[in-house]
């Protein structure tokens, strides 16, 4: 079955401009007219389930992702309970590539420790998390306060405590000299990929805009390099066309930062194209955006440090509790010295009371310690009811009584607590449905 292409709603977008179009004749040659067509015409719709939230296949199979999917219709995301669980993440099929890159590096399934230096909204965090060992730990650094937020969410929705959150410049970071086994830089870019979703994208490109990208990004990719272990790998991604941030920034890292080229495996029949030391993806040859995707070993041998795989302990920061693997602490507060975390693991209480935290519903290893060590009860509810919960309405129930979670599908979703014999909504003002299963 192959994947239904969606009708574009966006039908009056905006133009891709001509000077944009003439850059890419220059360094695509033939592919670049199919490439514009491509750009004009409707897109795909993917998602990356969650293997710790058990699921069914929702369609299609993504050919390089083992939990990637097609979706035959773009549903409204917002009026499907799961989806609020956290059972799979809405991702455009290219940016799954990364799984290939990752691989690349020889860590799929090792317990490493990860940076995922541009992390926010966490598409890539939560992927990476899934794709390396259950003892690895992910540090998620977003410098954009605003974007915060949602790469919080998402890890939390997400539910494997595995990582930590934090917010510095990459300068800041490297101070971390020779300290991550594996950092990735998904670095800012003109977004050249994005062209045929985002009529912005269209807009702002402008010679000076990839110029300017491509400072940054050897900015980001020299601190990168500082805070990478000897041994260590770096991978390196974009979504945009333009060589000047792609195959020549690996080309600059090789020359300039003594960075050893690895190959990225792909089968060609998948239609990624290889472009330098790296792989791009362009929408007329594959189901997906544009993408590209490198990676890089620095010289050394990676001897010395091994992440074992532990129990869960209680750790504390600034009076949160906070549920995190035993072996992570070292590596926690190792961290936490030099760069303050915003956060770390799966919090099970808010600061300074003892309500439960909203993350502790959607860890299922944290429900089940709230549930047997602190009391809970787990309220099962249907589809109708578990919107209405999301929503933040209060939930009548004659025996409502303590902490409960509500769960839909097994999945978490929050809590509420019973008072006179109704359910009060617990679930965060900021994260609640706000539409109405009528609105269009
Ligand atoms: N990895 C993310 C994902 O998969 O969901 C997407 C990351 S997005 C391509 C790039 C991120 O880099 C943005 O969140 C942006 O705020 C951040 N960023 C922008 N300028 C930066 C800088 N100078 N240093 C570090 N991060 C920066």
């Amino acid at each position: 079955m192959s994947p239904a292409r969606h009708p574009d709603p966006n039908r009056d977008r905006a133009p891709l401009l001509e000077s944009w179009k003439a850059a890419r004749r220059r360094t695509l040659g033939n592919d670049a007219e199919s490439l514009f067509a491509a750009l004009d015409g409707p897109r795909t719709t993917s998602v990356r389930l969650n293997p710790a939230k058990r699921s069914p296949p929702l369609g299609p199979p993504v050919p390089w992702c083992a939990t990637g999917h097609y979706l035959e219709h773009r549903p409204r995301f917002t009026l499907d309970p799961v989806f609020h669980a956290g059972q799979y993440y809405v991702q455009e099929a290219s940016a799954m590539m990364l799984g290939q890159a990752v691989g690349a590096t020889g860590f799929v399934g090792q317990n490493i420790l990860a940076l995922d230096l541009c992390a926010a909204p966490g598409g890539k965090s939560t992927h990476l998390l899934d794709l390396l060992g259950p003892g690895s730990l992910v540090v998620c650094n977003e410098l954009d306060h605003r974007r915060l937020r949602s790469l919080q969410q998402n890890l939390w929705k997400w539910g494997t405590g595995r990582s930590m959150v934090t917010s510095a410049s990459s300068g800041r970071i490297a101070s971390l000299l020779d300290h991550f086994d594996l950092v990735l830089v998904d670095a800012p870019c003109s977004g050249e990929g994005l062209m045929r979703r985002d009529d912005e994208a269209r807009r702002q490109w402008t010679p000076d805009l990839v110029r300017a990208c491509s400072a940054t990004q050897r900015t980001l990719l020299a601190d990168a390099w500082a805070c990478l272990r000897p041994g260590g790998a770096l991978i390196y991604a974009t979504c945009t066309f333009a060589p000047e941030e792609d195959e020549y920034q690996l080309q600059w890292a090789i020359a300039h930062l003594g960075a050893e080229p690895v190959q990225i495996m792909h089968d060609p029949a998948w239609g990624a194209v290889e472009q330098g030391h790296g792989l791009l993806c362009l929408p007329h040859r594959l189901q997906g955006e544009g993408a590209y995707f490198g990676v890089l070993r620095k010289p050394g041998s990676l001897a010395g440090r091994s992440i074992p795989e532990g129990p869960t302990c209680i750790h504390t920061l600034d009076g949160e509790t906070h549920l995190i693997k035993a072996h992570h602490r070292v590596l926690l507060d190792e961290i936490h010295a030099s760069i303050p975390a915003r956060s770390m693991g799966t919090p099970l209480f808010t600061a300074g009371d003892r309500i439960p935290h909203p993350a502790a519903a959607l860890d299922p290893h944290a429900m089940q310690i709230m549930i047997s060590d602190q009391g809970a009860s787990r309220s099962e509810l249907d589809h109708d009811a578990a919107l209405r919960y999301l929503r933040g309405e209060a939930l009548r129930d004659r025996d409502a009584r303590g902490w409960t979670v509500m769960t839909f599908n097994d999945l978490g979703l929050g809590w509420a607590k019973g008072v006179a014999g109704r359910w009060n909504n617990h679930y965060p003002a900021a994260w609640r449905i706000r539409m109405h299963p009528r609105d269009d």
